[in-house]
């Protein structure tokens, strides 16, 4: 696997790989890989005939106050961890090539408002924001026939779509299930800040969402009932609970009567650890 930084250094590798028609997929990642990254990079291996994952702690993302500079960065594991995954290169690019008349003064996008001020993004403004701005300035840099997205940051998932849709990049999302622990904790880079004691909370989250799910299939016009009674679940957990929303799985949008396809959403503390989850919930 080579390593390169640059944008130079990048179009030297993609130049020689385009010309021999190869197809290219993208996985984008914070680093501080875990299983969950990796099986983004094998399934970018099933559709693509070269793989590019990025790691980049991107500032934009973080908003005043979060994690931004106590991000786990673990770059020599992360090199291992692709190079056994078998990915063909990893861009880990720096501030400047992201950014190249720094951030404070970088061209933007904005995502949707439909999307981006709810729920994640209205837990954390600006957030989607700092997301579609770095996502697309990744996709111009690495230009990719196809793009791999967890369903773990299943409203990133959504954003993600609508700025390939809405900017017109000639880019297929492929989305990958949530990889989880044996009890059902979903895998984050942040779960490394969960104290011993917070573990067990932790891992509710998963089997509360899927109760709520079990509960709207069974009485789908109740599902605001579920919504109240996970969260009450989630603060006998003990955790401290951001949202709790059923909505619908293509937009986000409050359920109608008429929909299938639910998604169950949350975001909690547990202690200092900000967790989210999300489960789909289909109808009959
Ligand atoms: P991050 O490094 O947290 O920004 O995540 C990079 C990519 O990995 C995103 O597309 C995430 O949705 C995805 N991802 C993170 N955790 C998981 C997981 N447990 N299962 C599947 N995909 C994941």
């Amino acid at each position: 696997m080579r390593q390169v930084q640059t944008r130079d250094q990048l179009w030297a590798v993609l130049r020689k790989w385009r010309r021999s028609g190869s197809r290219i997929a993208l996985v984008p990642t914070m680093g501080n890989l875990h299983e969950g990254h990796l099986a983004l990079v094998a399934a970018a291996r099933e559709c693509s005939d070269r793989v590019v994952a990025s790691i980049y702690v991107n500032p934009a993302q973080f908003g005043e106050g979060e994690d931004y500079e106590r991000y786990p960065r673990t770059p020599d594991e992360d090199r291992e961890a692709l190079e056994a995954a078998h990915c063909d290169l990893l861009f880990a690019p720096s501030d400047r090539t992201m950014y190249p008349g720094g951030l404070a003064d970088a061209t933007c996008l904005q995502a949707p408002r439909s999307l981006s001020a709810i729920l994640e993004g209205a837990a954390r403004p600006g957030h989607f924001d700092g997301v579609v701005t770095v996502v697309s300035r990744l996709f111009n840099l690495v230009g990719p026939d196809v793009a791999v997205f967890g369903e773990k940051d299943y409203q990133q998932l959504l954003v993600i779509q609508r700025l390939v849709e809405d900017m017109g990049y000639p880019i297929r999302v492929v989305s990958v299930p949530t990889v989880r622990s044996a009890a059902g904790l979903a895998l984050s880079s942040r779960n490394r800040y969960l104290q011993d004691e917070q573990r067990g909370a932790a891992e509710q989250l998963n089997g509360i969402l899927a109760a709520a799910a079990r509960r709207v299939i069974e009485s789908p016009g109740r599902w605001q009932e579920a919504e109240r009674e996970a969260r009450n679940s989630l603060e006998q957990s003990g955790m401290r609970v951001d949202y709790v929303a059923v909505r619908r799985a293509v937009d986000l949008d409050r359920p109608l009567p008429t929909d299938r396809d639910l998604r169950v959403l949350a975001a909690a503390w547990c202690g200092g650890t900000r967790l989210i989850d999300n489960r789909a919930c289909r109808l009959g």
